[in-house]
């Protein structure tokens, strides 16, 4: 099973290094690469450091296009991971949110010598509010503090007590150090104290329901082709079959597949993910999101989200761009039900006049005509980003 992984926690707590050892560990570095990379670590006289090995993934990336920007990847003995590095926090959220980085399972990393820092908590309430259902904690750098049982049982009452505000309960923590390799991939004979599972065993542990979900395909141009009508778009969810009778909304057109088309090539069907051409018989509209008439997307004028401000200040009342897929409309803050702490889920006001950078809100907005889904139903469709001049926020759908 391929699995996607999201590393988080503050910085400096041995993100980069875990994935490193990670990918060190499972062989999943060429040869070649450890001695280049340990000439570098030697050239800085520095300690081996296993961070270099992601920035030098990185820069490889940049060279082939053709590999997918998330494509670090490492084998379990169960599972296939690809796994996404956290760069920062606006950067983070801007990722998740456009879906260039989707991940299934969260691994939040905590150095046992500082403990809960201010992106601990943000970074949880993130995969809270993006749905990510399941979570591990590595209490890092054990090494850094003798491997005592202590500082181990106290960060993790602290870490868990956070976790449960934002929903998870349950979790499983591991005593680790990315840097020496204790529990990350190979058991640890230091902490002997510990009997549970290192974190490959328990990523491996892994199973995630991929069940078929209902077509959407959000329209991202339309083309008049040798007096053919092409709509240009992609299935973001569910299959698309020629013949499906379907209907587009907000526009409200009722057609029939009558093909599908890939470059030159028609189509019999088309899968998630794919961009292709339709061939309608009737006129729809940039960011018009298509579905099939017995499982029809269905237009609101409001709807219910949690959203986390980047920048500015958040007034209700205020209008601004609202973007969701490739639709963009205009909406209005209607209410701002709830102000919450995005680093510890807390609830602080309600119905609070304003709400200011870095801090998340349940917001009820009123929109123009639009097409769109629960987060955790259809996440493709459950995004949006608010706009004024620039991005200011990003959120997700909760209800509508
Ligand atoms: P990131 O900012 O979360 O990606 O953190 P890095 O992976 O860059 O690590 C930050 C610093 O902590 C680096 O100097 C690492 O060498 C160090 N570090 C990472 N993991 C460990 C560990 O398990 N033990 C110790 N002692 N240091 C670590």
């Amino acid at each position: 099973m391929n699995i996607s992984v999201v590393v988080v926690g503050h910085v400096d707590h041995g993100k980069s290094t875990m994935i490193g050892r990670l990918l060190y560990d499972s062989d999943s570095i060429k040869e070649g690469r450890v001695e280049e990379i340990q000439k570098l670590a030697e050239e800085y006289k520095k300690r081996f450091e296993f961070a270099y090995f992601l920035d030098s993934f990185d820069d490889e990336l940049k060279e082939e296009r053709t590999i997918d920007t998330t494509g670090v990847m490492f084998k379990g003995k169960e599972n296939l991971y690809s796994i996404a590095d956290v760069p920062g926090h606006k950067e983070f959220i801007k990722n998740m949110l456009t879906g260039a980085s989707r991940a299934d399972v969260a691994v939040l990393i905590v150095a046992a010598d500082e403990g809960i820092q201010e992106q601990t908590g943000r970074h949880a309430f993130l995969i809270h509010m993006l749905g990510i259902k399941q979570i591990f904690v590595v209490i890092n750098k054990m090494d850094a503090v003798g491997y005592r049982k202590k500082v181990f049982q106290d960060i993790k009452v602290k870490v868990a007590k956070l976790l449960a505000s934002f929903g998870y309960q349950d979790v499983q923590f591991i005593p680790g150090s990315a840097m020496e390799g204790d529990n990350i991939y190979k058991p640890s004979s230091r902490m002997k104290w510990y009997q549970g599972p290192t974190l490959i065993q328990s990523l491996d542990g892994v199973k995630i329901s991929k069940k078929s979900r209902l077509l959407r395909f959000v329209v991202q141009d339309t083309y008049s082709v040798d007096s053919e009508r092409v709509v240009v778009g992609m299935v973001e969810s569910g299959v698309l079959r020629k013949g499906d009778e379907v209907v587009f909304r907000p526009s409200n057109v009722h057609s029939r597949i009558e093909k599908i088309k890939v470059f030159q090539d028609e189509l019999e069907e088309a899968l998630e993910g794919d961009s292709i051409g339709i061939v309608v018989d009737k006129e729809v509209e940039r960011g018009d999101v298509c579905g099939l008439v017995k499982a029809q997307p269905v237009t609101v004028n409001e709807f219910l989200g949690e959203a986390v401000l980047l920048e500015r200040k958040l007034r209700k009342g205020d209008k601004l761009e609202l973007r969701c897929a490739t639709k963009r409309v205009e909406c209005e803050i209607k209410e701002i039900r709830e102000k919450i702490n995005s680093e510890t889920g807390e609830v602080m006001e309600k119905y609070p006049a304003e709400i200011a950078e870095n801090e998340a809100a349940i917001i009820l907005f009123a929109t123009e005509p639009l097409v769109v889904e629960k987060f955790s139903e259809i996440p493709e469709l459950g995004r949006f980003v608010l706009v004024k001049g620039r991005n200011i926020a990003a959120g997700v759908v909760l209800e509508k």
